[in-house]
């Protein structure tokens, strides 16, 4: 069952490619697995899928130490969910990328508590790019500066940027939205500012927005429900 919906959602992003005129290499695939047991993680990195999204820190920290294992061939965590400071540590020991630093004190924690063995945890900086209220993400006009602020941080290597609008079920409106944070991170990668030395990820699109995420220049779609089926519980 995970093994065919992955086989569609790859071909799903093939197509947006196609349409845009985009080398299908550029779009990589984060399985979202929050709320879904190890067993499903396992299922899917069975099928050939490598990097996985989780967004509740404690939930996927078992996780990660279920699958322990298959690490060493490979499989990815990557922190989607919002990162408070008491949980910034698990964070820090535990996942190969946080999508979700949208303050410099989050990031300083992060880059404190890293620990020196590991590769460097890779960052986006989460953008409210749709000015949603009360949603997490630095506002547009302060990205640059945090961006570099963060790139200067040992222990962390800033790649991109992240966005989670409000969803719309309008393709126009999906477009425009991911076309702003695309043209965010093209203005900032244009300063190439030379701590940004692996600018390359653009962390957007979901089960329902995928399309026009690729269209807008989407590096990274986040998919769980389509991936996984509907989640059932919310923890
Ligand atoms: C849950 C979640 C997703 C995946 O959403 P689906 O609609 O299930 O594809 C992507 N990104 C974030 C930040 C999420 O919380």
């Amino acid at each position: 069952m995970i093994a065919q919906r992955l086989m569609a959602v790859r071909e799903q992003i093939a197509q947006a490619c196609v349409r845009a005129s985009r080398d299908t290499d550029r779009v990589q695939l984060l399985a979202v697995s929050k709320t879904f047991g190890a067993d499903a993680v396992q299922a899917a990195f069975d099928a050939g899928q490598r990097a996985f999204g989780e967004n509740y820190i404690q939930e996927a920290v078992e996780k990660i130490g279920l699958l322990a294992h298959l690490r060493a061939q490979g499989l990815q965590w990557h922190c989607i969910g919002p990162i408070q400071s008491n949980k910034s540590r698990l964070v820090a020991e535990h996942f190969d990328w946080a999508h979700t630093v949208d303050r410099l004190k989050i990031a300083e924690r992060l880059s404190a508590q890293r620990p020196p063995g590991m590769p460097a945890l890779q960052v986006c900086i989460q953008v409210n790019v749709d000015d949603g209220a009360n949603k997490s993400g630095v506002a547009p006009a302060e990205a640059a500066a945090l961006v570099r602020a963060v790139a200067a941080l040992k222990g962390l290597c800033v790649r991109g940027l992240m966005s989670l609008p409000e969803p719309s079920r309008d393709y126009a409106g999906q477009l425009d939205v991911h076309r702003r944070t695309r043209n965010l991170f093209d203005q900032i990668g244009a300063q190439r500012w030379p701590e940004l030395s692996q600018w390359d990820t653009v962390s957007m699109g979901m089960s329902q927005d995928l399309d026009a995420a690729v269209a807008a220049g989407s590096t990274m779609v986040r998919v769980g429900t389509a991936v996984f089926g509907q989640r059932l519980v919310n923890p």
